[in-house]
Parts: C-alpha cells; structure tokens; sequence
C-alpha cells in the first residue's frame, strides 16, 4: 500500500523537473551572487533569469518581483513594510476574517503600533461582500488586504472588484495568493493589485521560498536590514536554487493549468458526489461554485475531526481537519466559525485537497475508508 496524499493545500512534493533545474545550485553552481568571480556573479544573472519568468507570468515588471523565505515572510514584509511606510497618510487597514494567520497575527503586531483594523466578517458561503467592504472604507483606510483563495474553504474571493474598489478610493491593495497561485492564472495588472504574496510549497516547489510582488508605485518600507540585497529592500544572501525553483515550479504551473484544473475538479466532484449518496449528515463548507478546484471540506456531523485523521492516518491516507498551521490545536477553525458553522460541525470537518498524483482509484479508496470510519466514530462521540 502506498500513502495517498490529500493535503495538498498544505504541502505539496517538490516536481522532479523543479529538483533537477535546482540541484546544480546547491553542487557546482553554489557561488555568492554578490561575489566577483564568476561562480558568483554568473548567480546574479541566473536570477535576474527567474525573476523576470515570474514578472512575466504574474503580468508586472522585472523590478517588482522580491524573493522572501516564504509565503508567512511575503505577508509580513508586505503589511508591516506598506503600513508604517504610509503611516503619515492613515491608519486603518481593512482585512477579513477568516485569512491565515500570517495575516491576521501580522494585523495584531499593527494594531500594537496605532493602527486600526478592520476584520471583515464574509458571508456565510465564504465570500466577502463588496458592498461591506466599500461601507468600511473611511479616510485614514491606506490599505485592504484580502485573500484571493482561502486555505480551508477553497472559496475564491472576488479580487477584480476588490482591486476597483481600492483603485477608486486611492488605496493599496494586496492579496495573499498562496493558495491561488498555480492554480489560478494571475495577472497582477488587469486586477489591479497593488501588491501579493506567494510561496512555492504550495505548487510544487521548494519549502522555504516564497514571492513579495510589490508595483513601484507603492511607498514601502524595508523591515529586514543587512547587506542590501533585492534593492535593499529585503536583505539577505540569495537562496540561488530556491529562486530557481519557485520559477521553475510557476512555469510548469501556469503551462499546465488548465489541463491541472480539469483533473482536479473531475477528482473533486466525484468525491464530493460520492460523500452526499454513501453519507448522511454531512455539510458541504464555503461556495460550490467559486472555489479552488482541489478543495473539499466537508464536515460530518457528529464526529470528531481530530480522530478522523487519525483514522485515516491508520490506512495511510493523509488530510487535514483545521488548516495545517492549527490542526496541532484542538479549537475548531476560525475560518469555519467565521462563515457561520457551528462549534460541533467545526470540530468535524474534513479538509480533502486533491494535487496532480491523485487518480480516481485513491478517491474511491478514500470513500471506502470514510464509509468505515465515520459511523464507528459516530458510534463513540
Ligand atoms: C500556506 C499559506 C501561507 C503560508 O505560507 P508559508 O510559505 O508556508 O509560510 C500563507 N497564506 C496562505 C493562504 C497559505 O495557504
């Protein structure tokens, strides 16, 4: 029996074609791009090579690409480096509820430092309400940062008008996009976004490595000081073969992407359309419409999320309860309790995300094991 790997909105395996772009980085290639000699300075031209792949892609300029160390580093750089560099002009920043922590404790740190958040509560299918949003805008608003597809939920939140909004009213906007990136096609221009973050775990790349997209036109401030590299504004020797990388891994993303997506809604609706006729009680969690394509999360009514995975755990199946930052913890998820579920029906949802090496015989297999597990579990509750 081999593991069938379901959480891809957690992790995702490194592409071989990403490790084998990566791996002469890390042997003969591993100089300082800083460096004089050409070990090192040829690094500097490799990632001038990757970084305008991925201007390329996301549809903005060479010079508005950052390398980070992670999607959690690419939130924090963006809020806190886009919030005190226009602290003179306001100080309320509008996000929602039911982000990932690397934005909502980010928020926190602000609020320590003057600033005035507002936590958009969404509708109860997941998506946020434009009128809403528009309501809490006032004159200190210098910043909306909302996601673009949710971690948990899947739902995809309407960024187009989000961006009109923001345009209209002068203020900057910026989307967590690591969930959406290599599974959406982005374009940062027509969208008007103004900045956006990534990681590379998520579409088959390296852990570690992350994306700040932030346009020009942004006043920002460096939160990282040192040796003044990516402009001076997010110092740090290169991670060479982690940029490689993240490059490699977005191209082979937005080469595939409608082939990936048709694969996973197949897989997706066919899990979903099996747990509604072999399961009673169940509810289905976020938009049916706009949501990622691998995303499922349903939640059992009367069972416990936490032994659920274990069960499935037992028979090498591998999912998440929570979002994986805080399935460690037994609160139900604030994502869930934000769009209205209960505390029960909270504690037992299931998080199914579909990725490229899962076929139709994983998903019945799947089925089969929650056919077991789930009355034994509702048996005990
Ligand atoms: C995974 C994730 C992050 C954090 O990215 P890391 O690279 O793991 O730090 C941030 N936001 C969302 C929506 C995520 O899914």
């Amino acid at each position: 029996m081999s593991i069938k790997y379901f959480d891809h909105a957690a992790t995702t395996a490194v592409d071989e074609k990403v490790l084998e772009e990566m791996l002469p980085f890390f042997r003969e290639n591993y100089g300082n791009p800083s460096s004089l000699y050409s070990i090192g300075k040829s690094n500097k031209e490799i990632i001038n090579i990757y970084r305008m792949k991925i201007a390329n892609i996301l549809g903005c300029k060479v010079n508005e690409i950052y390398f980070t160390s992670c999607g959690t580093e690419s939130d924090n750089m963006i809020l806190k480096g886009i919030a005190f560099a226009n602290k003179n002009k306001g100080n309320h920043i509008i996000t929602s509820q039911i982000e990932h922590p690397a934005i909502l404790n980010t928020c926190k740190f602000l609020e320590n430092f003057g600033f005035k958040v507002t936590y958009l509560k969404p509708k109860s299918n997941g998506i946020i309400d434009i009128e809403e949003l528009e309501k809490n805008i006032n004159k200190n608003t210098i910043l909306i940062s909302i996601m673009y597809a949710n971690n948990e939920i899947g739902t995809i939140e309407p960024i187009n008008k989000i961006g009109e909004i923001a345009k209209k009213y002068g203020i900057y906007f910026h989307t967590d996009a690591v969930q959406a990136i290599g599974n959406i096609k982005v374009n940062v221009k027509q969208e008007k976004i103004d900045a956006l973050s990534m990681s590379a775990h998520k579409f088959y790349g390296p852990k570690g490595m992350g994306v700040a997209y932030i346009s020009e036109k942004v006043p920002f401030m460096r939160i990282q000081d040192g040796g003044h590299q990516e402009k001076d504004k997010r110092s740090g020797t290169e991670n060479v073969a982690g940029i490689v990388g993240i490059g490699k891994a977005l191209e082979l993303a937005d080469s595939n992407i409608e082939s990936y997506n048709k694969k996973l809604i197949q897989l997706r609706d066919f899990y979903i359309s099996e747990v509604r006729k072999k399961i009673p009680y169940i509810r289905i969690n976020g938009d049916l419409e706009k949501r990622l394509s691998g995303n499922a999360n349903i939640s059992f009514s009367g069972v416990d999320g936490g032994k659920l995975i274990k069960e499935l755990d037992k028979k090498e199946i591998c999912a998440s309860s929570g979002s994986a930052c805080s399935a460690g913890l037994l609160n139900p998820s604030h994502v869930l309790l934000s769009i209205g579920v209960s505390q029960n029906l909270a504690k037992s949802a299931l998080r199914i995300s579909f990725g490229k090496e899962n076929n139709i015989e994983e998903v019945k297999f799947l089925i089969e094991a929650l056919e077991e597990i789930i009355p034994k579990l509702r048996k005990s509750y």
